[in-house]
């Protein structure tokens, strides 16, 4: 019992929750919508409410924006991702692990349509798009917020549900490693481990299960490592070309800027991904000092302290420089 009272989100996001199950209630056509280049919390947490809702009330649509990488095509659910028609009727969109209504690629389009929007996150960058904004910074995965949504829905948590939590938290928090993990975080993971999923076989799905492909991946751009301010800043790309020699994709590049991290010297890891000519995607890590969300909010971007993405529109080795010049100004 106190274990349950500690999990608890605190008043105010209580309330909201009230608010937001109400909308869930009142409304026929709800869609639930991923996010451009989904990581696990996303699809994780969407997978878990959508699941949710389903025993909830039933018909639940969920709105694909993007390709999923085969690392979550084992979840419970994953057909539930479909594409649908913008003139469809909708009421009620809800938004998971999205900091920003851009991150929803076409799924914008349907939040501009929706009667209303509810915006569940944890980006310390979320701009409260929605008409509810279910935004918890300290909460490590929206995973651990869904977890407590799910709760107040008072709906009953199965082994597919939690199957896709664990996921979420799992992924977003590097396997319970990075600062992000809080005592709520295993306490919320324990429960979901009581409900009896296949830890081992999920551990695999996630972590076991690298293709060749994606290590010659791996082994060819981390021979592209460059190091700046005696080794604080590490530098990795990936080309439109290395993707092709090695017929691999830009889901590939996953846990390549965690090994970059990882190197002892590195305060702050950088991974160019150049998805057009004049179109990288850049991805930023720190370890102990250097906020990176600030960083990529410069850009358009978001995240969180440890972990920041954004895109600039340039070619690679002037995205390159530009963020270079940023990163190393916050050094001094
Ligand atoms: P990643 O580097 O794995 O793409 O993203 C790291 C974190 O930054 C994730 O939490 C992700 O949601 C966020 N993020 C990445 N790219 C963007 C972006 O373009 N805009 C915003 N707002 N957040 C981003
Ligand atoms: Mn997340």
């Amino acid at each position: 019992m106190r274990i349950k009272e500690e999990i608890g989100m605190n008043n105010s996001t209580g309330i909201l929750m009230v608010e937001a199950i109400e909308l869930i209630k009142r409304y026929d056509n709800i869609y639930l919508v991923s996010h451009v280049q989904p990581d696990g919390d996303n699809i994780g947490s969407t997978l878990a409410l959508a699941k949710a809702i389903e025993k909830f009330k039933g018909g639940i649509k969920v709105i694909k924006v993007d390709d999923i990488p085969s690392d979550y095509q084992f979840l419970p659910g994953i057909d539930m991702i479909k594409n649908y028609d913008i003139n469809e009727p909708i009421d009620l969109l809800i938004s998971l692990d999205s900091s920003d209504l851009n991150r929803l690629g076409l799924g914008k389009e349907f939040a501009r349509k929706a009667k209303r929007v509810i915006n569940i996150d944890h980006h310390i960058t979320n701009d409260n798009f929605g008409d509810i904004n279910i935004v918890s910074p300290s909460s490590a995965a929206t995973g651990e917020i869904v977890y407590e949504f799910i709760k107040k829905m008072a709906v009953d948590i199965d082994k597919d549900i939690a199957t896709c939590l664990y996921t979420a938290i799992s992924t977003d928090t590097g396997s319970f490693i990075y600062s992000n993990t809080t005592y709520k975080t295993h306490l919320i993971v324990a429960e979901l481990l009581k409900v009896g999923i296949d830890v081992e076989t999920i551990n695999i799905n996630l972590y076991q299960n690298r293709s060749m492909a994606r290590t010659k991946l791996f082994i060819d751009s981390m021979n592209s490592l460059e190091t700046y301010l005696e080794g604080k800043v590490g530098v990795i790309a990936v080309t439109q070309e290395m993707l092709k020699a090695y017929d691999a994709k830009m889901e590939d590049t996953e846990g390549l800027i965690s090994f970059v991290r990882g190197i002892d010297s590195i305060e702050v890891a950088c991974l160019l991904k150049e998805i057009d000519k004049n179109e990288v995607k850049v991805s930023l890590r720190s370890k102990k000092r250097i906020d990176v969300s600030r960083i990529c909010n410069k850009f358009n971007g978001g995240g969180h302290i440890r972990a920041a993405g954004c895109t600039i529109n340039e070619r690679l080795p002037v995205t390159k420089d530009i963020i270079l010049e940023e990163i190393l100004m916050n050094f001094r």
